[in-house]
């Protein structure tokens, strides 16, 4: 599975991190980073068989900029 994050659209609430500090980071720009993630152009995304909170992140986003694919 993948996770992506739409780094263009955070708004920087923090949320996604609150919940799942195991996947997701704030980065030095107050922005949303996936702790091990690629860049892919705008996106980061992250390749891992077992999401977890991630799910969690994606549901609590006020601006739903995290997928799960
Ligand atoms: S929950 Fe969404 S808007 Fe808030 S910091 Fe995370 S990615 Fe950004």
């Amino acid at each position: 599975m993948k996770i992506t994050l739409e780094r263009s659209k955070c708004i920087g609430c923090g949320s996604c991190v609150a919940v799942c500090d195991r996947y997701f980071e704030m980065g030095d720009d107050n922005l949303s980073k996936i702790k091990g993630g690629q860049m892919a152009g705008e996106n980061m995304e992250l390749e891992t068989a077992d999401v977890g909170c991630a799910k969690e992140a994606a549901e609590v986003c006020p601006v739903q900029t995290i997928k799960i694919q």
